[in-house]
């Protein structure tokens, strides 16, 4: 026998059962999102992967482009039957009012390549940027499959240019490798992002994730492309500070007002390169107090190498923590690489594996830094005021050509 049933209304019993009651209300709804998710992946695998590329009855490539309205691919579709250029399956044209107009398979299709499930937001891009070459006169064609690599490249612009147009997160070692795969097979890839890109533009603090970084080495640059805004988003003239922590200049342009070959960003201006030398300054002072709370401890690798140098922090030379565009070599933070770069005499055998990217760095690329950072050093470090080291740097640095390539 029980004193307090368990719903009695006399003791604490309803509280409990209401709350039995919610987690079997989130239990249910976990697992019907779950079903739902599971469907999805089900469509997916049968082939329900939107494409904007099909062949007619009479064998043309028919392209859907973002110009097309809905209503007007719908009585298309009614005299028109496509098929997929890849496996020949049959395909359904989709043109309602809510995704971009697509192509699907019509039954479960094995077509290898195009297994990769594609966001609206990848479809509504590919199909935007398609239009903007369409309307320019420029030799374009969407999902083209190279045989010799076995890739779909996303956007094939002229016969040598190719834009991948990335809207979800991928691996820097996939970035690498299907760059390297275009390349050898004779074409110029373009990474362009659809994933989010930062939102003030000026001279500011960007954190970048791996791949985007693999990006900039590689092109100089990243470069986004939000279909909803129809805006281009330039991250340039970037220097590292820390692991995910980059500076740079961030500035939109409409696609109305893009070219091709896409737009370069120019370097620096004079009062752009004073902000930005002024972000720097501030970052020295916080990688100072983060090594404050850490302790005084000669024990700190850090407070080491300024005791052996005779630096105190508070009167430091303008060559600490200084802009460097070859920065993406290191691992840490770029003070601390700058202070035992001063400490090793920029002799880079001096310098502890530590603190640069050991497996990918060559010996030549950080002879090459150690030499470049030297040079800054010696032109900032001992001049007679802040305004004159800022313009001893702006002149080295964004006069002549720096890069960001290892
Ligand atoms: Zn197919």
């Amino acid at each position: 026998m029980f004193l307090f049933s368990p719903c009695s209304p006399y003791s604490a019993g309803e509280d409990s059962c209401s709350a039995d009651k919610r987690r079997k209300i989130a239990t249910l709804h976990k697992f019907a999102s779950l079903c739902i998710r599971i469907r999805k992946i089900i469509l997916e695998r049968k082939g329900v992967i939107p494409i904007l590329v099909a062949r007619t009855s009479n064998g043309q490539l028919f392209t859907i482009c973002n110009s097309m309205e809905p209503a007007h691919l719908r009585v298309l579709r009614e005299k028109q039957s496509f098929s997929c250029p890849q496996c020949f399956g049959q395909l359904i044209l989709k043109a309602g009012s809510v995704r971009t107009p697509h192509f699907a398979h019509r039954h479960f299709s094995s077509c290898s390549i195009y297994s990769e499930p594609e966001s609206p937001r990848h479809l509504a891009g590919k199909s935007r940027l398609y239009g903007f070459f369409q309307e320019r006169g420029i030799p374009v064609r969407l999902e083209v499959f190279i045989p010799s690599i076995a890739q779909r490249a996303d956007i094939q612009v002229q016969d040598s240019d190719i834009l991948e147009y990335q809207c979800s997160p991928i691996t820097k070692e996939e970035i690498a490798r299907r760059t390297n795969q275009y390349e050898a097979a004779g074409f110029h890839p373009v990474w362009l992002f659809g994933t989010p890109a930062p939102q003030e533009e000026g001279i500011r603090l960007v954190r970048l994730k791996a791949f985007e970084q693999e990006a900039a080495t590689r092109q100089g640059e990243i470069l986004f492309f939000d279909p909803e805004t129809a805006l281009f988003t330039y991250v340039s003239n970037l220097y590292r500070i820390s692991a995910t922590q980059w500076a740079g200049k961030v500035k939109t342009l409409p696609l109305n007002d893009q070219v091709y070959p896409f737009a370069r960003p120019k370097r620096l201006t004079k009062p752009e390169f004073t902000e930005l030398f002024q972000l720097f300054e501030a970052e020295r002072d916080k990688f100072f107090r983060s090594q404050s709370y850490k302790g005084k401890s000669i024990s700190n690798p850090v407070w080491r190498t300024m005791y052996r140098l005779g630096y105190d922090p508070k009167n430091l030379p303008w060559s600490v923590g200084i802009p460097i565009e070859a920065g993406a070599l290191f691992r840490c933070h770029l003070v601390e690489w700058q202070l035992l770069a001063q400490r090793a005499a920029f002799d880079p055998a001096r310098l502890p594996a530590r603190v640069f990217d050991g497996g990918r760095t060559g010996a030549e690329a950080l002879s090459g830094v150690m030499r470049r950072y030297k040079k800054l050093c010696r032109l900032a470090g001992h001049a007679p005021t802040r305004e004159e080291a800022i313009s001893r740097l702006y002149a080295e640095s964004c006069k002549t050509v720096g890069t960001l390539r290892k």
